[in-house]
Protein backbone atom coordinates (compact mmCIF):
# COMPACT_ATOMS: atom_id res chain seq x y z
CA UNK A 1 0.00 0.00 0.00
CA UNK A 2 1.26 3.47 -0.68
CA UNK A 3 1.18 5.94 2.04
CA UNK A 4 -1.81 8.21 0.88
CA UNK A 5 -3.91 4.44 0.97
CA UNK A 6 -2.34 3.79 4.22
CA UNK A 7 -3.45 7.19 4.76
CA UNK A 8 -7.03 7.07 4.01
CA UNK A 9 -7.24 4.00 5.82
CA UNK A 10 -5.27 4.14 9.25
CA UNK A 11 -5.65 7.94 10.06
CA UNK A 12 -9.00 9.35 10.81
CA UNK A 13 -10.31 11.22 7.80
CA UNK A 14 -12.39 14.37 8.49
CA UNK A 15 -13.07 15.04 4.73
CA UNK A 16 -14.51 13.42 1.58
CA UNK A 17 -11.68 15.10 -0.18
CA UNK A 18 -8.14 15.74 1.44
CA UNK A 19 -5.86 17.85 -0.26
CA UNK A 20 -3.36 14.48 0.20
CA UNK A 21 0.05 15.39 -1.07
CA UNK A 22 2.55 14.05 0.78
CA UNK A 23 5.36 16.40 2.30
CA UNK A 24 8.66 15.40 2.85
CA UNK A 25 10.09 18.64 4.13
CA UNK A 26 9.28 22.42 4.39
CA UNK A 27 11.26 25.39 5.07
CA UNK A 28 10.10 29.49 4.25
CA UNK A 29 7.22 29.89 1.93
CA UNK A 30 7.66 26.55 0.66
CA UNK A 31 6.43 22.80 1.22
CA UNK A 32 8.03 19.92 -0.60
CA UNK A 33 6.03 16.96 -1.47
CA UNK A 34 7.17 13.27 -2.01
CA UNK A 35 7.81 14.05 -5.51
CA UNK A 36 9.90 16.43 -5.38
CA UNK A 37 7.31 19.21 -6.20
CA UNK A 38 7.50 22.30 -4.20
CA UNK A 39 4.77 24.57 -2.96
CA UNK A 40 4.31 28.06 -2.45
CA UNK A 41 2.47 28.12 0.76
CA UNK A 42 -0.11 31.19 1.00
CA UNK A 43 -1.65 29.45 4.13
CA UNK A 44 1.60 28.90 6.64
CA UNK A 45 -0.86 25.99 8.58
CA UNK A 46 -3.25 28.04 8.56
CA UNK A 47 -1.69 31.61 10.34
CA UNK A 48 0.69 29.18 11.91
CA UNK A 49 3.99 29.45 10.92
CA UNK A 50 4.48 33.47 10.58
CA UNK A 51 7.84 33.01 10.42
CA UNK A 52 8.40 30.98 7.71
CA UNK A 53 8.41 26.58 7.97
CA UNK A 54 11.01 25.13 10.31
CA UNK A 55 13.16 28.73 10.74
CA UNK A 56 16.68 27.34 11.97
CA UNK A 57 16.37 29.34 15.24
CA UNK A 58 13.36 27.02 16.18
CA UNK A 59 15.11 23.65 14.98
CA UNK A 60 17.75 24.32 17.09
CA UNK A 61 15.52 25.58 20.41
CA UNK A 62 13.76 22.26 19.74
CA UNK A 63 16.57 20.25 19.46
CA UNK A 64 18.83 21.19 22.91
CA UNK A 65 15.19 20.94 24.44
CA UNK A 66 14.59 17.79 23.99
CA UNK A 67 17.90 16.78 24.78
CA UNK A 68 18.10 18.37 28.23
CA UNK A 69 14.38 17.01 28.62
CA UNK A 70 10.80 16.84 27.57
CA UNK A 71 7.87 15.98 29.95
CA UNK A 72 8.45 15.74 32.99
CA UNK A 73 5.28 16.37 34.84
CA UNK A 74 1.49 17.67 34.59
CA UNK A 75 1.58 21.15 34.18
CA UNK A 76 1.86 23.57 37.13
CA UNK A 77 3.98 21.72 40.20
CA UNK A 78 7.98 21.81 38.61
CA UNK A 79 9.57 24.54 37.62
CA UNK A 80 10.14 24.46 33.62
CA UNK A 81 12.58 27.40 32.49
CA UNK A 82 11.75 27.21 29.11
CA UNK A 83 7.50 27.65 30.21
CA UNK A 84 8.64 30.57 32.66
CA UNK A 85 10.92 32.53 30.21
CA UNK A 86 8.47 32.53 27.48
CA UNK A 87 5.70 33.75 29.99
CA UNK A 88 7.86 36.56 30.87
CA UNK A 89 8.74 37.36 27.38
CA UNK A 90 4.89 36.94 26.71
CA UNK A 91 4.16 39.45 29.83
CA UNK A 92 7.00 41.57 28.58
CA UNK A 93 4.99 42.66 25.26
CA UNK A 94 1.00 42.27 26.45
CA UNK A 95 -0.27 45.00 28.32
CA UNK A 96 0.56 44.64 32.09
CA UNK A 97 -2.74 43.50 33.11
CA UNK A 98 -2.06 40.41 30.98
CA UNK A 99 0.65 39.29 33.19
CA UNK A 100 0.08 36.04 33.90
CA UNK A 101 -0.14 32.92 31.44
CA UNK A 102 -1.55 29.77 31.57
CA UNK A 103 -0.05 27.17 28.56
CA UNK A 104 -2.62 24.91 26.93
CA UNK A 105 -2.24 22.12 24.10
CA UNK A 106 -4.26 23.87 21.68
CA UNK A 107 -6.14 27.20 21.08
CA UNK A 108 -9.50 25.33 21.43
CA UNK A 109 -8.26 24.37 25.09
CA UNK A 110 -7.18 28.19 25.47
CA UNK A 111 -11.18 28.99 25.03
CA UNK A 112 -12.03 26.04 27.48
CA UNK A 113 -9.90 27.51 30.00
CA UNK A 114 -10.84 31.10 29.61
CA UNK A 115 -14.91 30.30 29.68
CA UNK A 116 -14.13 27.94 33.02
CA UNK A 117 -11.99 31.23 34.30
CA UNK A 118 -14.40 33.41 33.65
CA UNK A 119 -17.44 31.76 35.08
CA UNK A 120 -15.04 31.06 38.20
CA UNK A 121 -14.06 34.62 38.73
CA UNK A 122 -18.12 36.42 38.30
CA UNK A 123 -19.57 33.32 40.08
CA UNK A 124 -21.96 34.03 36.62
CA UNK A 125 -22.50 31.34 34.36
CA UNK A 126 -24.26 33.47 31.18
CA UNK A 127 -21.52 33.63 27.83
CA UNK A 128 -22.11 35.88 25.02
CA UNK A 129 -20.67 34.98 21.73
CA UNK A 130 -21.01 36.10 17.92
CA UNK A 131 -22.66 34.37 15.53
CA UNK A 132 -19.78 33.21 12.66
CA UNK A 133 -17.27 33.19 15.63
CA UNK A 134 -14.72 30.52 15.51
CA UNK A 135 -13.40 29.51 19.01
CA UNK A 136 -11.80 25.83 18.41
CA UNK A 137 -13.50 22.34 18.19
CA UNK A 138 -14.15 20.96 21.74
CA UNK A 139 -17.74 20.80 23.22
CA UNK A 140 -17.36 24.39 25.07
CA UNK A 141 -15.86 25.95 22.23
CA UNK A 142 -18.54 24.51 19.98
CA UNK A 143 -21.15 25.99 22.23
CA UNK A 144 -19.73 29.22 22.01
CA UNK A 145 -18.97 28.89 17.83
CA UNK A 146 -21.25 30.98 15.72
CA UNK A 147 -22.51 28.65 12.91
CA UNK A 148 -25.51 26.41 13.18
CA UNK A 149 -24.07 23.98 10.28
CA UNK A 150 -21.10 22.90 11.99
CA UNK A 151 -22.53 22.66 15.51
CA UNK A 152 -25.92 21.22 15.11
CA UNK A 153 -24.66 17.55 14.67
CA UNK A 154 -22.94 17.55 18.81
CA UNK A 155 -26.15 18.59 20.63
CA UNK A 156 -26.75 19.38 23.57
CA UNK A 157 -24.09 21.75 23.82
CA UNK A 158 -23.28 23.51 26.85
CA UNK A 159 -26.33 25.78 28.14
CA UNK A 160 -25.93 29.51 28.76
CA UNK A 161 -24.68 30.38 25.57
CA UNK A 162 -26.06 33.36 24.21
CA UNK A 163 -25.19 34.66 20.22
CA UNK A 164 -25.90 38.29 18.42
CA UNK A 165 -24.05 39.34 15.43
CA UNK A 166 -20.54 41.06 15.21
CA UNK A 167 -20.14 44.26 15.23
CA UNK A 168 -23.95 44.56 17.12
CA UNK A 169 -25.56 46.77 18.57
CA UNK A 170 -27.76 43.64 19.59
CA UNK A 171 -24.83 42.36 21.29
CA UNK A 172 -23.62 45.11 23.17
CA UNK A 173 -27.38 45.58 24.62
CA UNK A 174 -27.40 41.63 25.57
CA UNK A 175 -24.70 42.29 28.11
CA UNK A 176 -25.83 42.53 31.72
CA UNK A 177 -25.30 41.61 35.15
CA UNK A 178 -25.48 37.66 34.48
CA UNK A 179 -23.06 38.02 31.90
CA UNK A 180 -19.97 36.22 32.98
CA UNK A 181 -17.92 37.01 30.01
CA UNK A 182 -18.38 37.87 26.06
CA UNK A 183 -16.05 35.78 24.15
CA UNK A 184 -14.79 37.51 20.49
CA UNK A 185 -12.44 37.07 17.54
CA UNK A 186 -10.84 40.96 17.89
CA UNK A 187 -10.72 40.33 14.17
CA UNK A 188 -12.89 37.67 12.62
CA UNK A 189 -11.15 35.05 10.51
CA UNK A 190 -13.03 31.89 10.11
CA UNK A 191 -15.81 34.22 8.78
CA UNK A 192 -13.63 35.95 6.27
CA UNK A 193 -11.79 38.42 8.24
CA UNK A 194 -14.48 40.65 9.33
CA UNK A 195 -13.19 44.00 11.20
CA UNK A 196 -14.35 46.01 14.14
CA UNK A 197 -16.44 48.91 13.01
CA UNK A 198 -15.32 52.38 14.17
CA UNK A 199 -15.62 52.05 18.29
CA UNK A 200 -17.30 48.79 18.83
CA UNK A 201 -14.90 47.31 20.16
CA UNK A 202 -14.13 50.51 22.73
CA UNK A 203 -18.38 50.23 23.51
CA UNK A 204 -18.07 46.64 23.76
CA UNK A 205 -15.25 47.44 26.70
CA UNK A 206 -17.31 50.21 28.52
CA UNK A 207 -20.14 47.63 28.72
CA UNK A 208 -17.95 44.73 30.16
CA UNK A 209 -16.42 46.96 32.52
CA UNK A 210 -20.00 48.47 33.78
CA UNK A 211 -21.74 45.23 34.05
CA UNK A 212 -18.52 43.41 35.43
CA UNK A 213 -18.25 40.88 32.32
CA UNK A 214 -14.98 39.76 31.75
CA UNK A 215 -13.76 40.62 27.95
CA UNK A 216 -12.19 37.76 26.31
CA UNK A 217 -10.08 38.67 23.22
CA UNK A 218 -9.41 35.64 20.87
CA UNK A 219 -6.05 36.37 18.89
CA UNK A 220 -5.44 32.76 17.98
CA UNK A 221 -5.64 33.75 14.38
CA UNK A 222 -4.86 37.34 14.54
CA UNK A 223 -1.96 37.45 16.84
CA UNK A 224 1.82 37.06 16.35
CA UNK A 225 1.61 40.15 14.01
CA UNK A 226 -1.28 38.57 11.53
CA UNK A 227 -2.60 41.93 11.32
CA UNK A 228 0.38 43.98 11.12
CA UNK A 229 0.58 45.09 15.00
CA UNK A 230 1.66 42.51 17.11
CA UNK A 231 -1.94 41.80 18.70
CA UNK A 232 -4.96 42.34 16.54
CA UNK A 233 -6.50 44.64 19.75
CA UNK A 234 -3.37 46.96 19.31
CA UNK A 235 -5.08 48.43 15.87
CA UNK A 236 -8.55 49.42 18.62
CA UNK A 237 -6.44 50.40 21.79
CA UNK A 238 -8.66 48.34 23.93
CA UNK A 239 -7.34 45.88 26.41
CA UNK A 240 -9.05 42.15 27.10
CA UNK A 241 -9.29 41.07 30.58
CA UNK A 242 -8.65 37.29 28.95
CA UNK A 243 -6.96 37.24 25.93
CA UNK A 244 -6.14 33.80 23.63
CA UNK A 245 -3.05 32.93 21.78
CA UNK A 246 -2.42 30.03 19.91
CA UNK A 247 -1.74 28.74 16.26
CA UNK A 248 1.77 30.70 15.66
CA UNK A 249 2.48 30.73 19.64
CA UNK A 250 4.22 27.43 19.31
CA UNK A 251 6.95 28.47 16.04
CA UNK A 252 5.13 25.27 14.55
CA UNK A 253 4.58 22.95 17.46
CA UNK A 254 1.60 22.41 19.03
CA UNK A 255 0.34 25.08 21.95
CA UNK A 256 -2.10 27.72 23.39
CA UNK A 257 -2.21 29.69 25.90
CA UNK A 258 -5.32 32.04 28.24
CA UNK A 259 -3.46 34.94 29.98
CA UNK A 260 -4.89 37.15 32.78
CA UNK A 261 -3.95 39.00 35.20
CA UNK A 262 -2.42 37.42 37.77
CA UNK A 263 -5.05 38.44 40.69
CA UNK A 264 -7.60 36.71 38.46
CA UNK A 265 -5.00 33.61 37.40
CA UNK A 266 -5.21 33.01 41.04
CA UNK A 267 -8.83 31.80 41.68
CA UNK A 268 -7.63 28.62 39.70
CA UNK A 269 -5.71 27.70 42.67
CA UNK A 270 -8.38 27.10 45.11
CA UNK A 271 -12.00 25.95 45.42
CA UNK A 272 -11.66 24.15 43.44
CA UNK A 273 -7.69 23.64 43.28
CA UNK A 274 -6.51 22.47 40.36
CA UNK A 275 -8.97 24.84 38.86
CA UNK A 276 -7.46 23.89 34.98
CA UNK A 277 -5.71 20.44 34.69
CA UNK A 278 -3.53 19.41 31.89
CA UNK A 279 -1.07 17.33 31.53
CA UNK A 280 1.34 18.24 28.61
CA UNK A 281 0.24 22.07 28.46
CA UNK A 282 3.18 24.87 28.56
CA UNK A 283 5.36 21.36 27.63
CA UNK A 284 9.18 22.60 27.67
CA UNK A 285 9.49 21.49 23.97
CA UNK A 286 7.06 23.86 22.77
CA UNK A 287 7.71 26.44 25.04
CA UNK A 288 11.31 26.43 23.81
CA UNK A 289 10.49 26.55 20.23
CA UNK A 290 7.70 29.18 20.63
CA UNK A 291 9.99 31.30 22.51
CA UNK A 292 12.73 31.23 19.83
CA UNK A 293 10.38 32.08 17.02
CA UNK A 294 8.64 35.02 19.48
CA UNK A 295 12.12 36.37 19.08
CA UNK A 296 12.46 35.64 15.72
CA UNK A 297 9.69 37.80 14.91
CA UNK A 298 10.98 40.82 17.29
CA UNK A 299 14.18 40.39 16.57
CA UNK A 300 14.06 40.65 12.68
CA UNK A 301 11.45 43.40 12.80
CA UNK A 302 9.05 40.89 10.61
CA UNK A 303 5.60 42.39 11.94
CA UNK A 304 7.02 45.94 10.65
CA UNK A 305 6.99 44.21 6.51
CA UNK A 306 3.42 42.78 7.28
CA UNK A 307 1.44 46.54 5.79
CA UNK A 308 3.63 47.01 2.81
CA UNK A 309 3.20 43.23 2.35
CA UNK A 310 -0.68 43.66 2.34
CA UNK A 311 -0.67 46.75 0.16
CA UNK A 312 1.47 44.29 -2.61
CA UNK A 313 -1.08 41.66 -2.37
CA UNK A 314 -3.81 44.17 -2.71
CA UNK A 315 -2.35 46.11 -5.81
CA UNK A 316 -1.88 43.10 -7.39
CA UNK A 317 -4.61 41.26 -6.79
CA UNK A 318 -7.16 42.34 -10.03
CA UNK A 319 -9.24 40.07 -11.35
CA UNK A 320 -12.72 40.54 -12.62
CA UNK A 321 -13.57 36.98 -10.92
CA UNK A 322 -12.84 38.65 -7.79
CA UNK A 323 -15.96 40.44 -6.28
CA UNK A 324 -14.31 41.93 -3.31
CA UNK A 325 -11.03 41.48 -1.02
CA UNK A 326 -11.17 42.03 3.01
CA UNK A 327 -7.71 42.13 4.56
CA UNK A 328 -6.36 42.91 8.28
CA UNK A 329 -2.26 42.43 7.17
CA UNK A 330 -2.18 39.17 6.12
CA UNK A 331 -4.89 37.91 6.79
CA UNK A 332 -6.58 37.82 3.19
CA UNK A 333 -10.40 37.25 2.06
CA UNK A 334 -10.55 36.85 -1.76
CA UNK A 335 -14.27 36.89 -2.68
CA UNK A 336 -15.35 35.15 -5.50
CA UNK A 337 -18.71 34.13 -7.02
CA UNK A 338 -19.32 30.56 -5.26
CA UNK A 339 -17.80 28.11 -2.66
CA UNK A 340 -17.78 26.05 -5.83
CA UNK A 341 -15.45 28.57 -8.08
CA UNK A 342 -13.14 28.85 -4.64
CA UNK A 343 -13.04 24.44 -4.61
CA UNK A 344 -12.15 24.30 -8.34
CA UNK A 345 -9.71 27.80 -8.48
CA UNK A 346 -7.70 26.04 -5.21
CA UNK A 347 -7.40 22.62 -6.92
CA UNK A 348 -5.94 24.29 -10.21
CA UNK A 349 -3.80 26.53 -7.88
CA UNK A 350 -2.29 23.31 -6.59
CA UNK A 351 -1.60 21.75 -9.71
CA UNK A 352 0.70 24.76 -10.53
CA UNK A 353 1.99 24.78 -7.44
CA UNK A 354 0.54 27.19 -5.74
CA UNK A 355 -1.06 25.81 -1.83
CA UNK A 356 -4.19 27.79 -0.45
CA UNK A 357 -7.60 27.30 1.36
CA UNK A 358 -10.82 28.54 2.27
CA UNK A 359 -12.45 29.52 5.43
CA UNK A 360 -14.83 27.71 7.16
CA UNK A 361 -17.79 30.10 7.30
CA UNK A 362 -16.94 32.10 4.55
CA UNK A 363 -16.15 28.71 1.44
CA UNK A 364 -16.73 31.42 -1.18
CA UNK A 365 -13.45 33.02 -0.33
CA UNK A 366 -9.78 32.34 -1.13
CA UNK A 367 -7.53 32.30 1.80
CA UNK A 368 -4.20 34.17 1.93
CA UNK A 369 -2.45 33.55 5.04
CA UNK A 370 1.14 32.96 4.31
CA UNK A 371 4.48 33.35 6.41
CA UNK A 372 4.82 36.97 6.97
CA UNK A 373 8.17 36.47 6.13
CA UNK A 374 6.97 36.07 2.38
CA UNK A 375 8.94 37.65 -0.28
CA UNK A 376 7.99 40.30 -3.00
CA UNK A 377 8.64 37.70 -5.65
CA UNK A 378 6.94 35.15 -3.89
CA UNK A 379 3.92 37.13 -3.09
CA UNK A 380 4.14 38.41 -7.33
CA UNK A 381 4.33 34.91 -7.69
CA UNK A 382 1.41 33.43 -5.73
CA UNK A 383 -0.75 36.71 -7.22
CA UNK A 384 0.28 35.32 -10.93
CA UNK A 385 -0.71 31.79 -10.28
CA UNK A 386 -3.58 32.37 -8.80
CA UNK A 387 -5.14 35.13 -10.96
CA UNK A 388 -4.33 32.46 -13.93
CA UNK A 389 -6.45 30.17 -12.46
CA UNK A 390 -9.33 32.14 -12.21
N1 LIG B 1 -9.77 30.41 17.76
C1 LIG B 1 -9.53 30.82 16.50
C2 LIG B 1 -9.81 32.24 16.13
C3 LIG B 1 -9.05 29.91 15.55
O1 LIG B 1 -8.83 30.33 14.29
C4 LIG B 1 -8.78 28.58 15.94
C5 LIG B 1 -8.30 27.60 14.96
O2 LIG B 1 -8.44 27.73 13.76
C6 LIG B 1 -9.05 28.20 17.26
C7 LIG B 1 -9.54 29.14 18.15
C8 LIG B 1 -8.82 26.79 17.72
O3 LIG B 1 -7.45 26.47 17.78
P1 LIG B 1 -7.01 24.93 17.74
O4 LIG B 1 -7.30 24.42 16.37
O5 LIG B 1 -5.52 24.98 18.07
O6 LIG B 1 -7.79 24.23 18.79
Amino acid sequence: MTNRQLFQQHVAQTSPTPVGIEIISASGSYLCDVDGKRYLDMIGGISVCNIGHSHPRVVEAVQKQAADYMHVMVYGELVQSPQVKYAELLAKHLPPSLDCVYFTNSGAEATEGALKLARRVTGRTDIISCNRSYHGNTLGALAVMGDEYWRNAFRPLMPGVWRYDYNSEDLLQGINEQTACVIIETIQGEAGVITPDENWLQQLRKKCTDTGTLLIFDEIQCGFGRTGKLWGFEHYAVTPDIVLLGKALGGGMPMGAFIASHQLMQELTHNPVLGHITTFGGHPVCCAAGMAGMKVLLDENIVSTVAEKEKLFLSLLKHPAIKTIRSKGLLIAIELESAEQVSETLQRCLAKGLFSDWFLFAPNCVRFAPPLTVTTAEIISACEILQSCL
